[in-house]
């Protein structure tokens, strides 16, 4: 069973109850963790996500 995400930047969980609820962008660290973004933070930093370097060049 997937433990509940919780929003890299904004900490916010996921609702899991909510079937409706929109998709959470996954993403993978360095380390192979797992990052998760809710649907706002993803909207609202998909531009810095795609303008910024792989994490390996930060
Ligand atoms: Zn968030």
């Amino acid at each position: 069973m997937e433990p509940s995400p919780s929003c890299q930047l904004c900490g916010g969980t996921r609702d899991t109850t909510d079937p409706a609820a929109p998709a959470w962008a996954r993403e993978r660290d360095e380390h192979g963790a797992t990052r998760w973004l809710c649907p706002e933070c993803a909207r609202r930093h998909a531009r810095d996500i795609e303008a910024r370097l792989p994490v390996e060049w930060w």
